[in-house]
């Protein structure tokens, strides 16, 4: 049997999607492949509503985010944290030698506009990181708020991590400002995971040229310089493999109308939230929601190994809590291709099980 992931990625992938990632190999350096890369990044430019540049990554999200704080800083970076993903950003500056300073708000809280405000006022940081998404606590940052105290500060970069939100959550990133917006295949968008990509502004350009050492892999003004070059092929060998999947599976999400998968993951989150809060608690802060998975509080201290041992019998997977709140909260996906119909069926199998 297989078994269906309601863990907060990787999700499980449609069989029509996984077909596509059999297609035989074309070289990286011919026209097919050129075409390939420019056509996916059109339609990525169409999920991000961008303008700018996109760059994609044989990597999983982490290679871009850490490529981001490495490639854009020359002064300091200003790391806004609200939970473990938060954290990692932050060890990846500090592991790169770039000067970088943590924000962090308690779990289950979200970035405050006015926080970016006072820090960014000080004068001291060119770049800053937001977690939009945090897997951890289910937060949801107000990133609308927080790109009007950005306006204050034309000269800071904005780096997003969107991995575990994007594809499934409206990011608008030119009228946010937003300048990197990252995001991996295996969440939102209903892929394998293996790579990754991201939006990266002019402005974001104009930033990297002033970094001396910017690594060499990730190194994302390589990246960009590179395809504007070559017509859309990347320095190294990409998964073509995943590009066939993602080129497909971008066609699927156009033709389902972007706006109606925004308001399909909603409806999602509301059904499984208003569940949590029939039976249990929610985890994060009610105003800052996340529209891609629900973090439960285990108010009743069910024994969250033997459930997900109960739903592995009838076909599901659940997770648990993050970290240190392992058995303190549980979390249920609810992103890319699922349904409406999905969640109640697995919510009606954890009732049965629970009861
Ligand atoms: C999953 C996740 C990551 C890590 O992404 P990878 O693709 O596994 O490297 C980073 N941030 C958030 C918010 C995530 O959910």
């Amino acid at each position: 049997m297989t078994i269906k992931l309601f863990i907060p990625g990787p999700v499980s992938v449609r069989e029509d999607v996984l077909a596509k990632m059999s297609g035989q190999m074309i070289g990286h350096r011919t026209k097919g492949a050129s075409e390939l890369q420019r056509n996916i990044s059109n339609k990525l430019r169409e999920v991000f509503f961008t303008k700018e540049e996109i760059l994609l990554s044989t990597s999983s999200g982490s290679g871009l985010m850490e490529g981001a704080v490495r490639s854009c800083t020359a002064k300091r970076a200003a790391v806004f944290s609200v939970g473990s993903f938060g954290d990692r950003w932050y060890d990846m500056a500090v592991q790169n030698g770039i000067p970088a300073d943590k924000f962090s708000v308690p779990e289950g809280q979200a970035t405050q506009a006015e926080a970016v405000d006072e820090v960014l006022k000080t004068g001291k940081y060119d770049l800053i990181t937001v977690t939009h998404n945090e897997t951890s606590s289910g937060i949801m940052n107000p990133v609308e708020e927080i790109s009007q105290v950005l306006k204050k500060y034309p000269e800071v970069i904005w780096c997003i991590d969107a991995v575990s939100s994007a594809g499934g959550s409206k990011i608008e990133v030119d009228k946010l400002g937003i300048d990197i917006c990252i995001t991996s295949t295996q969440k939102c968008f209903g892929l394998p995971p293996g790579m990754s990509f991201t939006t990266f502004s002019q402005k974001a350009v104009e930033a990297a040229k002033k970094v001396e050492f910017r690594g060499q892999y990730l190194d994302l003004l390589a990246l960009y310089n590179f395809i504007q070059k070559k017509d859309y092929q990347y320095p190294s060998t990409p998964s073509l493999s995943h590009m066939y999947a993602l080129d497909y599976q971008l066609d699927r999400i156009l033709a389902e109308g972007i706006d109606n998968r925004f308001a399909r993951h909603i409806e999602m989150a509301e059904y499984v939230r208003n569940w949590a809060r029939n039976n249990f608690a929610l985890f994060a802060d009610e105003r800052y929601l996340s529209n891609t998975l629900t973090v439960i509080k285990n108010t009743k201290e069910i024994d969250i190994k033997a459930l997900n041992g109960e739903l592995g019998k009838r076909g599901y997977v659940i997770a648990n809590g993050y970290g240190k709140m392992k058995d303190l909260t549980f979390r249920i996906s609810h992103m890319a291709d699922y349904t409406p119909d999905d969640l109640k069926n697995l919510i009606a199998a954890i009732d049965e099980i629970i009861k």
